[in-house]
């Protein structure tokens, strides 16, 4: 099976054995000693070189509904259970709308978007523990979410997600935390989850972050980088060099968020820009996105290779210009990722 034909990227090599499950106990059996499991596809950079070992992609289907709360299988498609919450008038998915990929999926990056993660609503994570062979769920606080972040993602090899249990609220006002969302919809009274899901798909249409046929930018995994979270001095130093190299005038222009525990979040996108990368720059047949200069896309009959040179270009240029790393947000699977 070649994996190019299962990643968003339309890259990957082959995987020297392959399954598809269908019912949480072949997931159970199957994933106990796969080299990867994979669902959607939509957040990992797979080697030219493929996988060695059994690849198992998640294909588990169910959604159970109790009053507020949904218990939901792996394999379900995230963005097809958030508009069937939208339209039960469910909150707390709405700003997750138009991301693509599997419902099991979204506790491993703690999945986000507009002033919304899923760490708002996940309520218990069911997960197979491949060090012990036990089956057992992990309540909300054991999961260690954080920006983009989980102890799925930090301890990558050792659970594999079953299921996903999200506690909704029954007609609550839609989430317009993010400034942009809530620009948006500004002559809106009171909008409605529906109106939230729209609006949110209306700004990812623009920046080609939901896929779309024949879009150019449609090869993606999204974001490529995380946006950098940084001490408040270590924000104040990367605003003056943005003053020095003339990018800005004042430091104050540079956008910067508070997290809330002291530290800063800063705009990768802004900082790429300002390194000097453009939209729409390209690297063979890899290319920084015309839409959206936080995505690199594969333009077609390229390689992992090509696409990591070019992702090596953008972070060696925002390190020179600010001294800041960028980390990559999918996982890298087969790929060294490092200082080029
Ligand atoms: C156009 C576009 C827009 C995007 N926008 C956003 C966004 O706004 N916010 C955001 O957070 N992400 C975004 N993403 C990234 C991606 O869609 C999400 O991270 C999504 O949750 C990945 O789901 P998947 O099923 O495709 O995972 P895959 O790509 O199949 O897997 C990703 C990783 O998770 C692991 N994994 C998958 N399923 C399981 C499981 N059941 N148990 C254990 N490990 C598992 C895999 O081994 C792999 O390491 C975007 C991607 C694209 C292409």
């Amino acid at each position: 099976m070649e994996l190019a034909q299962l990643t968003t990227l339309k890259l990957g090599g082959p995987a020297s054995s392959f399954v598809e499950v269908y019912e949480e106990a072949e997931l159970v059996e199957q994933a106990a000693d796969a080299a990867l499991v994979l669902a959607g596809g939509s957040n990992v950079v797979i080697a030219d070189a493929g996988v060695d070992g059994n690849v198992v992609r998640i294909a588990t289907r169910g959604v159970e509904r109790d009053g507020t709360t949904l218990t939901v299988a792996a394999g379900e498609d995230w963005d097809a259970l958030v508009e069937r919450c939208v339209e039960e008038g469910l909150q707390g998915f709405e700003c997750l709308s138009g991301i693509p990929g599997s419902v099991g999926a979204t506790p491993i990056q703690n999945v986000g978007a507009y002033g919304q993660e899923v760490a708002d609503t996940v309520r218990a994570v069911k997960v197979l523990d491949r060090a012990s062979g036990r089956v057992h769920e992990l309540p909300a606080d054991a999961c260690g979410f954080g920006y983009r972040d989980s102890a799925f993602k930090r301890a990558p090899d050792r659970h594999v997600v079953l299921g996903v249990t999200f506690a909704l609220r029954p007609d609550g006002a839609p989430t317009l935390r993010y400034r942009e969302l809530a620009e948006a919809l500004a002559g809106v009274a009171r909008p409605t989850l529906a109106e939230v899901r729209a609006a949110v798909l209306a700004l990812r249409r623009k920046k080609s972050m939901v896929i779309v046929d024949g879009d150019p930018n449609r090869r993606s995994v999204g974001s490529f980088f995380m946006n950098p979270i940084v001490t408040a001095a270590q924000a104040d130093g990367v605003a003056a060099r943005a003053v020095a190299l003339g990018a800005i005038a004042r430091p104050d222009e540079m956008p910067r968020w508070p997290t809330g525990d002291g530290a800063v979040k800063l705009s990768a996108a802004w900082l790429i820009e300002r390194a000097g990368i453009h939209k729409g720059q390209r690297h063979g047949a890899a290319g920084v996105s015309t839409a959206h200069a936080l995505a690199l896309v594969h333009l077609g009959g390229g390689s992992t290779a090509e696409l990591l040179e070019l992702a090596h270009q953008v972070g060696d240029a925002v390190h020179a210009q600010f001294g800041m790393t960028l980390l990559p947000e999918p996982t890298m699977i087969g790929c060294a990722w490092g200082p080029s």
